[in-house]
């Protein structure tokens, strides 16, 4: 049986200001994992099937909140304190336990949810905090504290409902900085239960730390292969190409149902492959509508499709294997008319050119390839 049942109240609290983080952006709005820090907390509970939520927020601009369903949603007051003993009066969901979360930890897991309510139902502690231990050298003024005896504490926290919400009454004018303290200053009146959670689950306060989190474990990286090969005919007259968008002259005619532009084919299909389209194919058959057509619009699709799901080139490694034409005379025009294609500085690409050494139907000069490597963040 699920421990996360309706006898479960998840308190989200996203009222606080965000002067400390910046004098412009609500700190809700700040993306973390390409997502907004409001966002990212409802999706994991919705994952979790809490079905009573509470958001306590004063700012709803720019949140998208009402794209959840069952959201119940309550204006914060002046203090965090205010806030929440406002909520958990007014709240239409009725429950045994509340759990209580800043927003500003995007890093909450299953895990200590389940450890929490555990304590809650099982041991019965009446409130069950997340802490952890301090490895930096802690000083007031110039003395060491005994980092041994501190205690980080952190959110979520477990507690009764009814206890609380009778704490939060009894002290009504206190300026609490978490809701666990109420139970703490009742010295042993309480069960209290404190739990060592070693997981990251650090609370952002400041623009950097965002920055540095999203750096460290925010990206989301996708990547994807793509290949290409054409039959190619030696004439003796010299053709235009495409490759790369670009227009080459050449002694080789390349047979292909649409322009035959190997470059932009091969990339096309990377980019489908990074975002688990499948290939070129599936939207583009040989068929009389794609009979000659400009493969720029192929890479259209896929760079659309990108777009929509808000990720941009990180880089891109492209391998040609040709014997004729000879790809280095044109190597900056190739480069130049990718990186406008893609929208990409041409820092983030690579094009390597070689030949087969002579070898197989690529050496004879039968066949021209080509490779494509992309990511995507
Ligand atoms: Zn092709």
């Amino acid at each position: 049986m699920t421990l996360i049942n309706s006898n479960i109240h998840f308190v989200l609290l996203a009222g606080g200001n965000s002067s400390r983080f910046s004098s412009k952006t609500n700190k809700l709005l700040a993306k973390f994992k390409n997502k907004n820090l409001l966002t990212h907390n409802i999706e994991f509970l919705k994952q979790l099937k809490f079905k009573k939520i509470t958001i306590i927020v004063n700012n709803l601009k720019g949140t998208n909140i009402n794209i959840f369903d069952d959201l119940e949603v309550i204006k914060g007051g002046k203090t965090r304190s205010e806030s929440v003993k406002n909520a958990l009066k007014k709240t239409k969901f009725k429950s045994r336990y509340v759990l209580i979360h800043d927003v500003a930890r995007p890093l909450n897991s299953e895990k200590l949810i389940k450890k929490i309510i555990k304590n809650l139902i099982e041991k019965k502690y009446d409130c069950v905090i997340p802490y952890s231990k301090c490895s930096d050298t802690v000083i007031i003024n110039q003395d060491n504290l005994d980092r041994e005896k501190l205690k980080l504490i952190k959110t979520p926290q477990g507690f009764i409902k009814d206890k609380i919400i009778n704490l939060h009454e009894k002290n009504n004018k206190k300026i609490l900085t978490d809701d666990s303290q109420l139970f703490r200053i009742e010295k042993n009146k309480y069960k209290i239960k404190y739990i060592l959670d070693n997981e990251i689950n650090i609370k952002i306060t400041y623009k950097d730390e965002l920055e540095s989190l999203n750096r460290l474990i925010g990206n989301n990286i996708l990547v994807g292969i793509g290949y290409d090969i054409h039959k190619t005919i030696k004439t003796t007259k010299s053709h235009l190409i495409k490759l790369g968008g670009v227009k080459i002259k050449s002694k080789v005619k390349v047979i292909s149902h649409s322009d035959g532009d190997v470059i932009l084919h091969a990339i096309t299909d990377s980019l489908l492959g990074a975002l688990s389209l499948r290939d070129i194919g599936t939207y583009f058959p040989n068929n009389k509508k794609n009979f000659n057509r400009n493969s720029i619009e192929f890479l259209k699709y896929a760079l659309t499709k990108m777009n929509s799901k808000k990720m941009n080139i990180n880089n891109i490694d492209i391998m040609i294997v040709s014997e004729e034409p000879k790809i280095n005379p044109h190597y900056e025009k190739i480069v130049n008319s990718i990186s406008k294609l893609l929208m990409t500085s041409k820092k983030n690409i690579t094009i390597k050119a070689t030949t087969n050494e002579k070898s197989g139907l690529i050496g004879k000069g039968d066949f021209i390839a080509c490779w494509s490597n992309v990511s995507i963040i």
